[in-house]
């Protein structure tokens, strides 16, 4: 097909790559057809370039719909510096400079807009779209739905404004292709993007969720103990750019001081980011993060929706967040360049109770509905039973995770190249493909089994550290006879105190000093009886009841310890952690990438990789600083990897780069091979 020849030329001369993924080859394949498309990938699978390439192939304008007003700028100053001509309409620009731009765009200046969604409601902008869609217009060949799951009410970020789309649509004299796009997305989040937005049985790719180049670690430790362990980790990784997520302001107001101070000595600066702050200050910082002067952020939730940084090396949790799919996606921040990426949850069972505090103190949704609301509560205490089970299961972390997100096939598939192995859907008839499943009900922790970890990823913590089984049958027996007895009435805290022998007042005021199990586990310290209730849990012996206060019940299993018989006597294992659990401590990831890559190749080089790097990295944060840029978008990473392995002497030797398009290398070509041969130059002789 020569449209699919044009989209090729395009990708190889506005952004440098030699070809597409697989899965944005079906989606752009679709889209030239004609085909509606919705494509489910995970963050930085390359979604944007769905999109991007068609509206530079196809005549008239293109309208993404996008609610990330902040990323707009970022994503039309990207394409720009790549040598398109692209435009955004929101509120941050003022009624003459609206104005400006959606007269250039009636004259054709632009290929690419994006707008929020509640643009599309406005009557002058629609009347603008209804005119270049009239016959004889330039046209509206595409609209692009980014982050498509916000139509849903289903999903995390739920924005009524996204209903305006399908009405936009139905407004316009020809209807265009439109194509959705979303990283998050359950089976039952699919089927409302379809419907929602009337796509019609449109070419639908979910892409694997397994982030391969994401290392997952999850550590148990008291509140003190977590400012310290992430003090260690930057000071371990001074050169690398890593968000920290906290749960409340306070706590990152709090951290930002204490890692401000403590990293200063090491030249490592630390922002903060939140809601409270001005905005002006939430600029200011976002702008100093992303162009690496400032390489540690510490936020809330509200940072991130919209950084497009391909470089943050880490990402930490300070909190456990409310579930499985905010945990993925602020993870997955991290390696958007498909680089190695480490991410990290730091818990305690203090987290969960402030949950399970936020989710009782919420009310702000379906106040007239008394059961919705009851619904969307209880709803919320799966989600985060779902993560309580992540940060308690022994198996591996990123089996748990495809696994909640009906993807599990995609652990030990090969990806072919790429970052993300490509388990795509095939359009049914209803348009919606089916490999993910059922990941819309949140399963409880019982619910997933855990995974012996020769199976596992071989890269999260959990797999890469040792366990030995453990005979606690005893300790198991006496919980389930004690929660037998108490008639489930208190929590695991109070189980285990009671079993140890504890002498508090809670106990003589139930009198639990009277039940027959007290006492009954005095020599096992209580932090052990609290694991092993968790696990009694995990494993369905005993239940825990959702709410603020959830007390211990017994489980569907519990039979088979109440009704123990010689023949069928009742054995409970609880894995040990064998040896101390280490995390890799990789401390410069470029180099040791440059020292991987050099291997694989035998060109004599003059100089080292490494140190011409940070030189590269040097010339590219000028350029960026006089066009008022962030450095990725003078070059990637990975683009001044490819130069260091390369050495290009000519423009076409750079070319070659992945990540150099044409606009790029006519740019700052010159700059970065003058740099190149000085090098070079300054090393002759010495080594190589
Ligand atoms: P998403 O929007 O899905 O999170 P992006 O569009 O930001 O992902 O792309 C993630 C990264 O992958 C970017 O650095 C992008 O330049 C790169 N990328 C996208 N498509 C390709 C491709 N075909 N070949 C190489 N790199 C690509
Ligand atoms: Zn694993």
């Amino acid at each position: 097909m020569a449209q699919m020849a044009d989209a090729r030329t395009a990708l190889e001369q506005y952004f440098g790559y030699r070809s597409f993924r697989p899965g944005q080859e079906r989606l752009v394949e679709a889209i030239l057809a004609g085909r509606d498309a919705l494509g489910v990938m995970p963050t930085g699978a390359g979604k944007s370039i769905c999109y991007q390439v068609p509206s530079l192939v196809l005549p008239g304008l293109t309208l993404v719909v996008s609610p990330l007003v902040s990323l707009m700028g970022d994503q039309v100053r990207a394409l720009k510096a790549a040598g398109a001509r692209p435009s955004y309409l929101n509120s941050t620009l003022t009624v003459p400079q609206q104005n400006t731009v959606l007269k250039r765009a009636r004259e054709g200046w632009y290929q690419i807009m994006y707008v929020a969604p509640e643009r599309l409601a406005d009557e002058r902008f629609l009347a603008f779209a209804q005119a270049l869609a009239a016959p004889g217009g330039l046209g509206i060949p595409l609209v692009a739905v980014d982050e498509a799951h916000c139509v849903s009410q289903w999903g995390q970020d739920f924005r009524p404004s996204y209903l305006e789309i399908a009405r936009f649509i139905d407004a316009l004299p020809s209807r265009p292709v439109v194509a959705a796009f979303t990283a998050t997305a359950t089976e039952r989040v699919r089927t409302d993007i379809v419907q929602m937005l009337g796509l019609r049985r449109p070419e639908t790719v979910v892409t694997g969720f397994d982030r391969q180049n994401l290392y997952f670690g999850v550590e148990e430790m008291g509140d003190k103990a977590k400012a310290a362990w992430i003090r260690d980790y930057a000071c371990a990784h001074p050169r690398e750019s890593g968000i920290i997520y906290c749960s409340t302001r306070k706590a990152v107001d709090a951290l930002a001081f204490e890692l401000g101070r403590e990293l200063a000595p090491h030249g490592i600066q630390v922002g903060r980011y939140h809601a409270g702050m001005s905005a002006d200050e939430r600029t200011w910082n976002q702008a100093a993060f992303i162009d690496d002067t400032v390489p540690v952020i510490v936020a809330t939730n509200a940072f991130g929706m919209g950084i497009d940084k391909p470089n943050v090396r880490y990402v930490i949790h300070h909190n456990v967040p409310e579930s499985i799919e905010a945990y993925y996606q602020e993870a997955g921040r991290a390696g958007r360049d498909g680089d190695p990426a480490s991410c990290y949850l730091l818990w305690n069972g203090n987290d969960f109770r402030l949950r399970r505090y936020l989710i009782d103190q919420t009310h702000d949704e379906a106040e007239a509905d008394p059961e919705a609301a009851e619904r969307a509560r209880q709803n919320r205490y799966r989600l985060l039973q779902a993560m309580e089970g992540y940060c308690e299961t022994t198996g591996c972390l990123r089996a748990y995770i495809l696994r909640y997100f009906g993807d599990e096939g995609a652990l030990g598939v090969e990806a072919p190249g790429g970052a993300v192995a490509d388990a795509a859907g095939t359009a049914g008839a209803d348009g919606v493909g089916g490999v993910v499943s059922a990941a819309g009900e949140a399963a409880a922790p019982s619910a997933i089994p855990s995974v012996a970890h020769p199976a596992g990823c071989g890269n999260c913590s959990n797999c890469t550290t040792s366990y030995e089984a453990e005979d606690v049958t005893p300790l198991a027996r006496e919980a389930v006879l004690l929660v037998r007895a108490t008639g489930g009435r208190f929590g695991r805290a109070l189980v285990a105190d009671v079993l140890h022998g504890a002498n508090t007042e809670r106990i003589r005021q139930y009198r639990l000093d009277e039940a027959p199990g007290y006492g009954s586990l005095r020599d096992e310290p209580t932090a052990r009886i609290k694991d092993v209730l968790s696990q009694l849990v995990g494993r369905g012996y005993l239940v825990q009841s959702q709410g603020q206060f959830p007390t211990l019940g017994l489980g569907p299993r519990a039979a088979e310890v109440l009704a123990e018989t010689p023949e069928r006597p009742f054995c409970f294992t609880i894995k040990r952690r064998a040896a101390a659990r280490r995390s890799p401590a990789r401390s410069r990831r470029a180099v040791d990438l440059l020292r991987a890559e050099a291997a694989t190749d035998s060109r004599p080089r003059v100089g080292d990789d490494a140190e011409l790097f940070e030189r590269l990295r040097g010339v590219r944060r000028e350029l960026a600083l006089e066009r008022e840029w962030a450095p990725y978008m003078v070059a990637s990473d990975k683009a001044l990897r490819g130069m260091c392995r390369r050495r290009p002497t000519t423009r076409e030797e750079l070319l070659e780069v992945p990540g150099i398009g044409e606009k790029k290398a006519e740019d700052f070509g010159d700059v970065f091979l003058a740099e190149i041969a000085r090098f070079e130059e300054e090393h002759a002789g010495s080594d190589g």
